[in-house]
């Protein structure tokens, strides 16, 4: 039997079999617009959530699940069915929420930054896997709206092309979500951005940048030398015209590396003609890649440079939390301690 959320309406309108059909749309939108658990539905005769439940497994286990910034910030460590380890954030934002999801246990793309590149690929997740995590995430957020998903968990949304468009299309129509909260983050590769172009979804676009030039770039995101900044560009210009959605490039500022006068100047020449929004955060350092961010004078100074240089910028927010949650940082230390990690690292979100 498929996981709770990779069943489709005929698999669980044959849980159901024998039974009126509003049952199977009962518990589809139990399932979906509710995210309810089997057991809650209670329009349902008691046999019959039974049935559902065991016939569906959920696909993810919290193994650990952990709390800060006063409950605003989630984080959660899901095993998967087969022993995998990801994680979901969900981060609120006044009257919303933001979920940050995995697209796949590890990642292949090995930019020697991320402690998801630095630990290797494990696999693909499903398309139920996927829409999980915002089910679960939108229940919690209650009683918030979850307005954003951004794929910026572990994992390279585009390397697990079809699981994510398909997610992306369950969580436009089973879910209800607006497909411009949705936004698809990538380390830069061409062929998945123009198919995504081609999709006819409104999402947004987010380049993981981090360098303007080929050189800097070949060592930062070891993609870019299949995939070039020429060719890269074209290709987000591609899916700008394509969709009319703004285009996103997120810079990790790292003290020293791409946080010079120059560095400034070059990704303005990149990201003015595309008329992108940059996204600056301070790196946070990894157990392999000690360089520290950039301190916040040198973050302020890199944003006053671009903003005079006529791009648009938003320094995103570092609040201090007890939990392991910051970019590129998830799953960091879980093969020693799969539980809550002891307060000692900083994070950061998108603000506003
Ligand atoms: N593979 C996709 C999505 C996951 S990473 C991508 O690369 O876009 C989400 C974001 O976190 C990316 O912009 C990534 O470059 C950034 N990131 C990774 N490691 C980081 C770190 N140590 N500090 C700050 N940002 C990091």
């Amino acid at each position: 039997m498929p996981s709770r959320y990779d069943a489709r309406p005929a698999d669980v309108a044959g849980v159901l079999a024998g039974e009126p059909a509003y049952r199977a749309r009962q518990a589809w939108d139990g399932l979906h617009r509710r995210g309810l658990d089997p057991q809650e539905m209670t329009e349902l005769p008691g046999a019959l959530r039974a049935r559902l439940a065991a016939a569906l497994p959920p696909a993810l286990a919290a193994a650990a699940e952990s709390v800060a910034d006063r409950g605003e910030t989630v984080k959660w460590l899901w095993r998967l069915a087969d022993g995998a380890l990801v994680e979901t954030v969900l981060m609120a934002n006044g009257s919303r929420a933001t979920v940050c999801v995995s697209s796949q246990a590890g990642c292949a793309m090995a930019c020697g930054f991320c402690a998801t590149g630095q630990a290797g690929f494990e696999r693909n997740l499903s398309e139920g896997e996927i829409v999980e995590q915002v089910v679960r995430a939108r229940r919690r957020a209650t009683p918030r709206r979850l307005s954003n998903v951004v794929f910026m968990g572990m994992g390279e949304p585009l390397a697990n092309y079809d699981r994510v468009v398909a997610a992306v299309r369950r969580l436009t129509g089973d879910l209800g979500l607006s497909a411009r909260g949705i936004t698809v983050s990538t380390v830069g590769v061409v062929p998945g951005i123009r198919r995504l172009a081609g999709e006819g979804l409104p999402v947004t676009l987010a380049v993981s940048l981090h360098a303007a030039n080929d050189a800097l770039r070949d060592e930062l995101v070891p993609l870019n030398r299949r995939y070039p900044l020429d060719v890269l560009m074209a290709a987000c210009d591609e899916h700008r015209h394509a969709t009319g959605r703004r285009l996103s490039f997120e810079w990790a500022l790292m003290d020293g590396v791409n946080d010079r006068p120059a560095d400034a100047t070059e990704l303005a020449e990149r990201a003015r003609p595309l008329g992108a929004h940059v996204n600056l955060i301070p790196l946070n350092p990894t157990p392999g890649w000690p360089t520290p961010g950039t301190p916040p004078a040198g973050v302020r100074a890199f944003r006053d440079r671009l903003r005079a240089l006529g791009v648009n910028i938003t320094v995103r927010r570092t609040r201090g939390t007890e939990i392991d949650a910051a970019c590129g940082q998830l799953r960091a230390g879980h093969e020693v301690a799969p539980v809550a990690a002891p307060a000692r690292r900083r994070w950061s979100s998108s603000s506003p």
